[in-house]
């Protein structure tokens, strides 16, 4: 049971000091705490026998007054210290678990649902921290405190009384054991439910307007309260367990006392006991009453603790199954080299591309067209290595792309999807995002590139102007155009657009692609794109079908063709642009 201690040894190693220093306290403070009770039973005795002079009651009364402030002072330390354990082991967490989330690929994520990871963090991480902090204090309250206690008990008043009296705890012992092991099992399913209900909920807020739109408020509302009640119910469950602790420890301290007021008034009655002693028996029982209730408290927090560090850990030691980054560096404005590559999702039951085959020198534009689910996303997502490799091989200036460290490849290689990420800062922020120090000018510069300028020039205050969260106050082509501009200002080396013009028209879409041809003249352009029109003067198209490429060539090649998917979809976009 006590094995989450173990688990945590790391980091009480690492904190040594504080909880040497806790523990000490703790020690120290627990054997004060049982002085004045001693104290009590000899005034009592020295009152009874008429030999209590003054100086003894200002003696017993100066050691009874030391002992109590040295107790408060030594109290404030070992709380402050332990506690502030609890707060430090949070932060540690929290530290492992972003490092982690940042490290990991798109692999883990498909493992792991965002509430899920979200409850991990949150609930999970609470649950483990309380073991740094109240966890320690009630283990040392119920068995150093409590053991301390029976042995003053044991030692100073008598033998047969602390025997007698605590015969009801071995009976406790037994049952909180078998109680704790439920705990554990509940704790987790109503841990599990509401990492469910994080999801959902996430959902149901970054769905709302189609939940809106297709009027599902009702059925979302009824889903969410099936959730909602499921929740309960597990929850229900846990403190039902927890509330059958408390009445059963109350239950046997009472017989425990009851025990030790009758056979004590029997031994003071034959005189094999003082009525000081007795007196300072019963103090001694009352102070044994919060280690026993901590033994209850104890499993709880240690069983809930230890379910939570195994959920914590489950994602901490979770990896994305991808293969180790090499350290080379790009020397060069590389050429890209696919190699007879097939490749399918850990997901997926059939190869999403095979054996493709391209050849891009640098500087190359090469637009990527194809059907919806052909693999163009999958083809150039390769190259950002979010996914594991396929076989066949990907070269960057002829090397093998394994070789090259991730750090290179992000740097490098600049990635701008349909699906937009802005944060909500600044227009300004969203776009100088990753370069730090961007001048005035280079932003202006990629600004006007994306064929931002008029926007801006609308937006009330400017490039200063905040976008809300994830964009909100902009139109979808606004916020793919400033999703591009962050991209151009990086300037990679090799730069992938991934459908990124979807939400803007036709001809703004061709504009921004020959400007971006132009400037980027020295550098490798990949462009997926569904208009035709945006990448007439690509270097090299290809089209892939079923995750193969089925034609490639220049525009003027692939349309003479007259049988070929390219040349149709050609002339029914120019049909549905000329009509427009
Ligand atoms: P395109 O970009 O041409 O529209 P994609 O490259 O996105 O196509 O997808 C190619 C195929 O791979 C599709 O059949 C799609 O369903 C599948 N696919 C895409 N992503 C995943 C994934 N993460 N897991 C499993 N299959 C996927």
């Amino acid at each position: 049971m006590l094995t989450v201690f173990k688990d945590l040894k790391p980091f009480f190693k690492e904190n040594k000091k504080r909880y040497t220093l806790a523990i000490l306290g703790m020690l120290s403070d627990n054997l004060l705490i049982l002085v004045p009770p001693y104290i009590l039973g000899l005034v009592i005795d020295a009152i009874y026998q008429q030999t209590l002079t003054i100086e003894q009651l200002i003696r017993y009364s100066i050691v009874f007054f030391v002992v109590v402030s040295l107790s408060y002072v030594i109290g404030a330390m070992w709380i402050f210290q332990l506690f502030g354990g609890s707060n430090l082991l949070t932060r540690d967490l929290r530290r492992q678990l972003m490092n982690h989330f940042s490290k990991m690929r798109a692999i883990f994520y498909e493992k792991f649902r965002t509430g899920d990871l979200m409850a991990r963090a949150t609930n999970d991480l609470r649950a483990v921290s309380e073991m740094a902090g109240f966890g320690v204090m009630v283990f040392m309250d119920s068995t150093l405190f409590l053991g301390s206690i029976i042995l003053v008990m044991f030692f100073t008043v008598s033998w047969k009384l602390t025997l007698v009296s605590l015969l009801p705890l071995p009976l406790l012992g037994w049952i909180l054991k078998i109680l704790g092991d439920k705990v554990n099992k509940r704790f987790k399913a109503s841990q599990d439910a509401f990492a469910d209900i994080n999801d959902e909920v996430l959902e149901a807020v970054e769905g709302v307007r189609v939940i809106r739109a297709y009027v599902q408020e009702q059925s979302k509302q009824e889903q969410f309260e099936e959730r909602t009640e499921d929740v309960l119910a597990k929850n229900i469950a846990v403190t039902k367990i927890n509330s059958t602790f408390q009445p059963i420890i109350t239950i046997l301290l009472g017989v425990s006392y009851f025990i030790a007021f009758g056979y004590g008034a029997m031994l003071v009655s034959s005189n094999a006991l003082s009525i000081g002693e007795l007196i300072s028996f019963q103090v001694y029982l009352g102070m044994v009453v919060w280690p026993v209730q901590s033994i209850g408290e104890l499993i709880n927090l240690v069983e809930q603790g230890s379910a939570s560090l195994e959920r914590v850990n489950e994602v901490l030691d979770a990896s994305d199954d991808m293969e180790e980054y090499g350290t080379q560096k790009i020397t060069s404005q590389p050429s890209v080299q696919f190699d007879n590559v097939s490749f399918k999702y850990p997901q997926s039951p059939d190869y999403n591309l095979k054996n493709v085959s391209l050849t891009v020198p640098a500087g190359m534009t090469v637009g990527i067209v194809g059907k919806t689910g052909s693999g163009k996303t999958t083809l150039i997502k390769q190259l950002l290595r979010l996914y594991p490799l396929g076989e066949g091989k990907i070269l960057l200036e002829g090397k093998n792309i394994k070789e090259y460290s991730l750090d290179e490849i992000h740097s490098k290689i600049g990635y701008v999807p349909q699906e937009y990420i802005l944060f909500s800062r600044s227009v300004r922020d969203n776009i100088s995002f990753g370069v730090e120090e961007a001048s005035e000018e280079s932003i202006l510069n990629a600004i006007k590139m994306a064929n931002l300028e008029d926007d801006i020039k609308r937006m009330p205050e400017g490039l200063d102007t905040l976008v809300g969260e994830k964009g909100v106050a902009l139109s979808g082509g606004q916020k793919q155009r400033i999703s591009l501009a962050r991209a151009l200002l990086l300037n990679p080396d090799i730069l992938l657009l991934d459908d990124t013009l979807s939400a803007v028209d036709a001809k703004t879409e061709k504009n921004i692609i020959n400007t971006i041809q132009t400037v980027r003249r020295e550098k490798t352009t990949f462009i997926i794109t569904h208009r035709l029109s945006a990448i007439h003067h690509a270097d090299w198209i290809i089209v892939l079908e079923d995750g193969k490429i089925i034609d490639e060539g220049t525009h003027a090649s692939l349309i003479e063709d007259e049988n070929s998917w390219y040349y149709a979809q050609f002339e029914r976009q120019k049909l549905k642009e000329e009509s427009i």
